[in-house]
């Protein structure tokens, strides 16, 4: 992304009152003015929040170790699945060593049978931050990808339910990222999960992402329908709005056969899963740019 994209990116969270800068890939440490970038953030009194996978150079995990805790935040995303060479694996355990407490480690399930005991151990080893974000892997609307299937939502409930269990052992919180469901779980896991995570919450709203050339979507699942420009919107409350009306329509459709004729999404308490599985269910995905409705704007 040049330079000049993310010079309007923060004038544009500016002008919505967001002092948080989120930089997320691919991997946003190879960009090759990534610490210009976070530097100019910081200069601008943003708050700046990193998604990695880790790997990054020792100059840039020596940079970042430098700023202040309260500036600066990391989501490291560690893959059970990951076949990491050794020089990569060592290159994520320097930045893991040297960035501790401002690490969160986190994962994304593809399957209802996951390995979590490795995310425990380094927080214990590398002194992280205690807590561990979970996120269901979802299908990207029109491309083809690893997802967990909501048919295999059930299984992997009871597995997070195991995996809360044994982390608030160890002192440590699970968090959610959106598109849980609540069939996902028995009321007595959701007891559980109230009391021994960050909160239990089934949710999906817009989470806007911004591309390269100032593309603007509803959330990465759907980054290939419905794209629109940041410039159409005077702020990011507008934009979210925006996405809230267009995606109305697929809301009632859920992410599975049964959410048609299921109370909990008409009395709005469950939001149905992740809508990208509702367009993938459709003969007809929505367009690939969302642009006429708001030209006016
Ligand atoms: S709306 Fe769909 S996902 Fe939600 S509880 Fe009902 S059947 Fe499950
Ligand atoms: S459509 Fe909703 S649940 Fe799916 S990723 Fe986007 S915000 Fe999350």
């Amino acid at each position: 992304m040049p330079r000049e994209n993310i010079r309007k990116v923060m004038k544009f969270l500016s002008l919505s009152g967001d002092r948080q800068l989120r930089l997320l890939g691919g991997e946003p440490t190879l960009h090759p003015e990534f610490i210009e970038i976070v530097e100019e953030a910081l200069a601008n009194g943003f708050f700046v929040h990193v998604f990695t996978n880790g790997i990054m150079k020792k100059e840039i995990a020596d940079f970042l170790r430098k700023i202040p805790d309260n500036s600066i935040s990391m989501l490291c995303n560690v893959s059970p699945q990951a076949t990491d060479s050794d020089r990569k694996i060592e290159m994520r355990n320097y930045a893991l060593h040297r960035l501790g407490k401002i690490i969160q480690v986190g994962m994304t399930l593809t399957s209802p049978q996951f390995d979590y005991r490795y995310l425990i151990d380094y927080i214990k080893k590398y002194e992280l931050r205690k807590r561990i974000r979970i996120g269901i892997a979802q299908p990207i609307v029109g491309k083809e990808n690893e997802f967990l299937k909501p048919s295999e939502y059930r299984e992997a409930g009871k597995a997070i339910v195991q995996m809360v269990k044994a982390c608030i052992k160890e002192d440590i919180l699970v968090g959610f990222d959106c598109g849980l469901t609540l069939c996902m779980f028995n009321e007595e896991e959701i007891g559980i999960l109230m009391k021994c995570s960050e909160g239990f919450v089934v949710r999906c709203s817009p989470i806007l992402d911004i591309g390269q050339e100032l593309d603007i979507w509803h959330c990465f699942p759907l980054s290939e329908v419905l794209i629109s420009k940041v410039e159409y919107f005077s702020n990011r409350n507008d934009a979210v709005k925006f996405y809230n009306d267009l995606v109305k329509p697929y809301r009632a459709l859920g992410c599975m056969p049964e959410c048609l004729r299921c109370n909990y999404l008409l009395r709005g308490q469950c939001s149905g899963g992740c809508l990208a599985h509702a367009m993938n269910s459709l003969n007809r995905l929505p367009p690939h740019y969302a642009k006429a409705e708001f030209e006016t704007h």
